[in-house]
């Protein structure tokens, strides 16, 4: 089998708007992914992508400055954007919880959360919380900033 090759468009360009930290979930990297390009207006972004978003800035510190660093201080990023999503299974999905609005309120503390920490460590940095809630029918998803 032959080697796989494409063109690399990025020579010399080492900067980057956002880093986006979310979950790794099949169901939702594409339209997490298509969601950051429209609302950032940007072709790229320093993915972070891990069983449950915000679970791992609340879980997991050193995860969190090893890879936010290198969005940071060679990136020189502005903005961090942190990623939750319904039925997450990190969090043992939609059945979990009694109904979709405890779910939604628990995904709103979560994201509360990591946004404070985060907001601590990288006081220079834009960072918001992103909700990506699906709808009861399981038919829409809506990004709501928190
Ligand atoms: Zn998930």
């Amino acid at each position: 089998m032959d080697n796989f090759k494409v063109p690399y468009p990025y020579k010399g360009q080492h900067h980057c708007e956002v880093v986006v930290l979310f979950c790794m979930d099949h169901r939702y990297a594409r339209l997490v992914q298509d969601f950051i390009y429209k609302r950032f207006d940007v072709d790229r972004f320093d993915p972070i992508a891990v069983a449950g978003g915000a679970k791992t800035v609340n879980d997991s510190e050193d995860l969190v400055d090893r890879c936010f660093g290198v969005s940071r201080n060679l990136h020189e990023v502005k903005t961090i954007v942190i990623v939750n999503h319904s039925d997450c299974g990190a969090y043992g999905g939609r059945k979990k919880f009694a109904t979709v609005s405890e779910e939604d309120d628990f995904h709103y503390q979560e994201l509360n959360k990591a946004k404070a920490i985060m907001c601590q460590k990288f006081s220079d940095k834009e960072i918001i919380a992103v909700f990506a809630r699906l709808n009861e029918e399981e038919t829409e998803l809506e990004f709501i900033e928190i």
